[in-house]
């Protein structure tokens, strides 16, 4: 077969132009992570070969030594970072570093301001190595033949970083990639083997392969190891510092910035096996992706078995990164058998608890760290109360709300805290929920508890109405909206509020009748509020009746949702409402009920099905009043 050594220019995509230009003016200033990159990206495809090659094994051809090598070439001012890992195609040199095939590449764009220095601080979330090495370099080459394909299956990419790469098919007898980067004018320190050591052990003494420099006077170079290649959780924990995890973490999440926290542990017993769980400091940007990867990576015995282990985390404690090292499993085990797996299950449980403490610990001494991992994935954390049912207790421990309380949109109240400040007599935890943080503070269903100094928690995240259907009760107590059911506020109500209410019910019995026989079947039934204080009016719905404005969204985005009519409430104590009395005209009448009916549906966040009568109807009255 002749080689087709059809070299052609292609352009970037114009993502990664802009991408280049704010790598550059983001890591400039430690712009020697470029080769902790490098060697990430070269430990990733001797994994990734490994891997392949546990059901294929003719693609280690006869050579499963893997390695990484750095080679300095002082006249030529260049610096090569070769492995004989999996390599790449030519499809996939396009694929991988032409384009960024990455999920959430839109929204990261979308979410960009134009404002370079603030820009720059996104770069890290989105972790896109390979082009950190144009920090140092004005031309990179990479040299790059799959394994398996033949020596005419070569690949070489030539590019500036300016706005296009070539690409031709050479010849190529190693498996594997060289990253070979020019080094710009002034960068002559990454010339120095001394400089390059350093930068190794700095970065990436935790790599688990052998990483090599070429060293030695002319003509007498020799190879020599300048890493552990030990892997780092396997060591005793008293012996690995804080900088070594966490540079590891960034070599196993692919992000560029410290984690929160980790936990690493090491269980003996029935099984062994090793973990060693990192929380982000930041979501990154495909976290509602369901195609995203970069979870937990799974070993057996110190070799690398997979990426993204989903069987070992569920899916609200997606963020977790890190690996899991078993010494029991096969060496072949596949995705399939980690689906039905006792093992697995065991790993996956313990590690959740592990998780979990690991949070509980955040949350009681750096209750800082903890705001930030809240802000960051607690929507997340949110799905938990569902998904993991054995859990749920000490889920809901961690969960974060608004309150009434402190009537900030800042989630910072606990459960527990709220239990602390429930009134004597106070059997439920009481929580709205709304479309937005405004809506929730605003409700006239808080009015009362406003009133008598009972707190409740605002809730308006889209997760919230379908995790408290998951989250019935806490330490005993009942979770109840204060938008449903009968408001059975009597433990708190004194004689006096008891009386008056019951003796409304009596005065108004024809008001209330008359009301219902305007609206029909638009309501339930229309009653005297316990809840309000100042509002006329209010919409109240059925214990298990979803919330208003999450009905209207189901429907809008084409769902049947089962009709709920609510009951409308009506306030005694209102002028507005104390005047339907004296109403005898029955257009009038109408006008009046309509228009108190539209303003509580506003007011839950709902939309008109009639703006225009509405206003119309209101205008009406206002000119009415005018008239008096
Ligand atoms: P990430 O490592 O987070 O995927 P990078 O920008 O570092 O992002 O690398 C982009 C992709 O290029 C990698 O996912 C991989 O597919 C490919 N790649 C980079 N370096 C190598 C290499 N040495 N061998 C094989 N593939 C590589
Ligand atoms: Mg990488």
């Amino acid at each position: 077969m002749s080689v087709d050594a059809h070299k052609e220019t292609l352009e970037f995509q114009t993502e990664v132009r802009q991408l280049l230009n704010l790598m550059i003016h983001s890591l400039y200033s430690n712009k020697e992570i470029f080769l902790r990159e490098l060697i990430s990206n070269a430990s990733d495809a001797c994994d990734k070969l490994r891997f392949e090659a546990l059901s294929d094994d003719a693609l280690f051809e006869a050579d499963s030594d893997l390695k990484i090598r750095i080679r300095i070439d002082r006249k030529a001012r260049t610096l090569t970072v070769s492995d004989n890992g999996v390599g790449m195609n030519r499809e996939e040199v396009v694929e991988n570093i032409g384009t960024i095939a990455k999920s959430g590449t839109r929204q990261f764009f979308e979410s960009l301001t134009g404002d370079q220095a603030k820009d720059a601080q996104l770069i890290g979330q989105f972790g896109v190595g390979f082009y950190s090495a144009f920090i140092v370099a004005d031309k990179v080459t990479v040299e790059t033949r799959r394994a398996g394909l033949t020596a005419e299956h070569g690949v070489r990419w030539v590019s500036d970083g300016e706005g296009s790469y070539t690409l031709e098919t050479i010849e190529r007898e190693a498996r594997g990639t060289d990253v070979t980067l020019h080094l710009r004018e002034g960068e002559e320190e990454f010339l120095e083997p001394y400089r390059i050591r350093a930068i190794v052990k700095k970065y990436s003494d935790h790599i688990s392969l052998p990483i090599e420099l070429l060293e030695g006077e002319e003509g007498k170079e020799e190879w020599q190891q300048i890493n552990s290649a030990e892997a780092l959780w396997a060591r005793p924990k008293n012996e690995i510092t804080d900088e070594e995890y966490k540079e590891f973490y960034k070599h196993v999440a692919h992000d560029f910035e410290d984690p929160l926290t980790w936990t690493h542990n090491r269980v003996e017993g029935t099984q062994s096996y090793i973990s060693l769980l990192y929380v982000p400091q930041r979501a990154p940007f495909d976290l509602y992706d369901r195609e995203r990867r970069h979870g937990i990576k799974l070993y057996v015995r110190r070799v690398f078995i997979m990426d993204d282990a989903e069987q070992l985390m569920p899916h609200y404690l997606r963020f977790v990164r890190g690996v899991v090292d078993s010494d029991d499993l096969p060496l072949n085990v596949s995705r399939e058998i980690l689906q039905h797996n006792k093992l697995i299950d065991t790993i996956r449980a313990a590690s959740v608890k592990k998780v979990l403490g690991l949070l509980e610990g955040l949350a009681r001494n750096e209750p800082e760290k903890y705001a930030t991992f809240w802000r960051e994935f607690g929507k997340v954390m949110k799905e938990g109360p569902a998904e993991d049912y054995a859990n749920r207790e000490r889920i809901a421990r961690l969960l974060r709300f608004s309150s009434t309380h402190t009537d900030s949109e800042e989630q910072n109240v606990s459960l527990e805290d709220y239990l602390q400040r429930m009134k004597p007599g106070q059997k439920k935890i009481y929580y709205i929920t709304a479309e937005s943080f405004a809506a929730a503070r605003h409700s006239p269903h808080l009015e009362v508890f406003r009133n008598k100094g009972i707190e409740v928690l605002l809730l308006w995240d889209r997760v919230d109405e379908w995790m408290m259907s998951h989250l019935t009760e806490f330490d005993g107590k009942p979770l109840a909206s204060v938008a449903k059911g009968d408001l059975d506020l009597d433990e708190l109500e004194d004689e006096a509020q008891k009386k008056q209410a019951e003796e409304a019910e009596g005065e108004y019995k024809e008001v209330l009748e008359r009301m219902q026989k305007v609206l029909g079947e638009q309501v339930s039934a229309v009653r005297i509020s316990h809840r309000l204080t100042e509002s006329p009016a209010c919409l109240v719905l059925g214990e298990q009746d979803m919330a208003v404005h999450l009905q209207q969204m189901l429907r809008q985005a084409g769902h049947e949702v089962p009709i709920s009519r609510p009951a409308l409430e009506i306030n005694p104590g209102h002028p507005l409402v104390r005047q339907l009395k004296e109403i005898e005209d029955e257009q009038r009448f109408e006008d009046w009920t309509r228009v108190l009916f539209d303003q509580a549906l506003l007011a839950e966040g709902g939309h008109l099905e009639d703006p225009a009568s509405f206003v119309r109807r209101l205008n009406g009255l206002l000119l009415g009043l005018g008239g008096q």
